[in-house]
């Protein structure tokens, strides 16, 4: 995506977030010269974490006997990186507006600052220490790449097929039943739908100690989208392909509480369009506007279906989606007129397009309890069910695809060979 790749955007200051990190941590030291030596303990106590984090995950696909040494080695390193929040890990730093800037992209894994693990906020952070990336073609190319892959291979895909049951008979798995009612028979089942999703489709009487342990790690927390179409060199306007982080003040670890009744108190702006060197349509191109709330303001629409939703639902999205334009509009006038057209996701469009319980964004909530529990294995207690996706590991499309890959490899063992690569 080039440098920077985001801009943080907070009362009276803009940071640009560039690539490599050297060029980042230069721009810090620039812009806070008095926390220059602060800077840099930070940075290298995120790498620390970083290796810490890396560790913890590697034990969790790993044989038990290499995972017991795995833990063992770095039980100090792990025991730091999970017992110290993000907001304790910058308290040296006195100024306030640099722990703004360090801490205000939490909305990458959806813990605030003073509850997230400085674990979870170093796996992350480190991760775009060569910059942030983004498929030519749209996300869409994952799945199609993905797809075919699976179709030379031999194997089938079926999409808009919910499974209903994960079948189980003398307690090993045999395969899943899906909502058709069409039943497909196979000795390893690899569940990527969350942990969640997985033990609810399991029969009552399997791992019943599992299930309550996988049901006591609450979900993340929910999000609001406003999307929007320009019409119109919006490029020429200003916007590039650097995801804008807005706040509103400096305190930039709140959640949205009342989104129908309040003003959010920041914006994440992405432009996929100008992302993307395939996007076709010079004239044509579009926006998030994502703000990460609580599930609880939409909790009492949860039974209603999507396209049968009550009047005061509808009501309460209305005044969502207006105060979103407005606030989207008072940031960024010059775009403003090029809006043709708008619309608005909740948390109950989350839970209906990819069954994500209470709307969670990011699947289970990155707890320091989460992140250590043993119960997120590849290998569940049930013989034959492997679990991956984003629960597995870490949130996000490196750690879902580090979740599959360790099942993948937990059924072919050569493919650990390929991991360093
Ligand atoms: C707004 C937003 C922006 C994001 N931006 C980024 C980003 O820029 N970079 C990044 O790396 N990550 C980003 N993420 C995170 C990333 O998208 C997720 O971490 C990742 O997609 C998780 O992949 P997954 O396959 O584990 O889960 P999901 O993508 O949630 O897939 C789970 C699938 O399981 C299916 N399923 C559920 N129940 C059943 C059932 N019973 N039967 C069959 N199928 C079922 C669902 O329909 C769904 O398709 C973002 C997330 C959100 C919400």
């Amino acid at each position: 995506m080039g440098s920077p790749y985001d801009i943080l955007r907070l009362p009276g200051l803009e940071v640009p977030v560039e690539a490599p990190r050297a060029a980042y941590v230069e721009r810090l030291k620039a812009l806070f010269p008095d926390e220059a030596k602060a800077i840099d303990r930070c940075f290298w106590a995120c790498d620390e974490a970083q290796k810490a984090t890396m560790a913890l995950f590697a034990a969790k696909a790993a044989p038990a006997p290499v995972a017991a040494v795995l833990r063992w080695v770095n039980a100090r390193r792990v025991r730091r990186a999970l017992s110290i929040t993000t907001a304790e890990a910058v308290r040296e730093i006195r100024d306030p507006r640099l722990v703004a800037v360090l801490t205000a992209r939490w909305g990458d894994y959806g813990v605030p600052p003073a509850q997230s693990p400085f674990a979870i906020h170093a796996l992350v952070t480190d991760s775009y220490a060569n910059g942030a990336y983004y498929p030519i073609g749209g996300p869409a190319r994952f799945a199609e790449e993905l797809g075919k892959t699976i179709r030379d291979a031999g194997g089938e895909l079926r999409t808009y097929a919910p499974v209903s049951e994960i079948r189980v008979a003398d307690g090993r798995v045999v395969g899943v039943r899906l909502v058709d009612g069409d039943s497909i028979d196979a000795s390893v089942v690899v569940s990527a739908m969350g942990a969640r999703n997985t033990v609810a489709a399991l029969p009552k009487e399997v791992a019943p100690e599992w299930r309550r342990e996988i049901e006591s790690i609450d979900p993340s927390v929910s999000y609001v989208t406003l999307y929007l179409g320009f019409r119109g060199d919006i490029r020429a306007h200003g916007a590039t392909s650097a995801n804008i982080w807005v706040y509103e003040d400096f305190d930039v670890g709140r959640v949205w509480e009342r989104p129908a009744d309040d003003d959010p108190p920041s914006l994440f702006v992405s432009f996929p369009s100008l992302k993307d060197p395939a996007h076709p349509d010079p004239e044509h191109h579009t926006a998030e506007v994502v703000v990460i709330c609580r599930w609880e303001p939409f909790a009492a629409w949860s039974d209603s279906k999507h396209g049968d939703r009550p009047e005061a639902y509808k009501a309460a999205k209305e005044r969502i989606g207006e105060r979103l334009l407005a606030q989207f509009e008072r940031h960024f006038p010059s775009l403003a007129p090029l809006i043709d057209f708008h619309e608005v996701s909740t948390p109950l469009s989350q839970t209906s397009f990819v069954h994500a319980d209470r709307g969670a964004m990011y699947g289970l909530v990155m707890s320091a309890e989460r992140m250590r529990h043993k119960a997120l294995k590849v290998r569940t207690p049930v013989p034959g069910l492997l679990l991956a996706g984003q629960d597995l590991i870490s949130p996000g499309i490196q750690g879902a695809f580090m979740g599959g890959i360790m099942a993948a490899a937990s059924i072919e063992p050569r493919l650990w060979m390929q991991m360093p690569r």
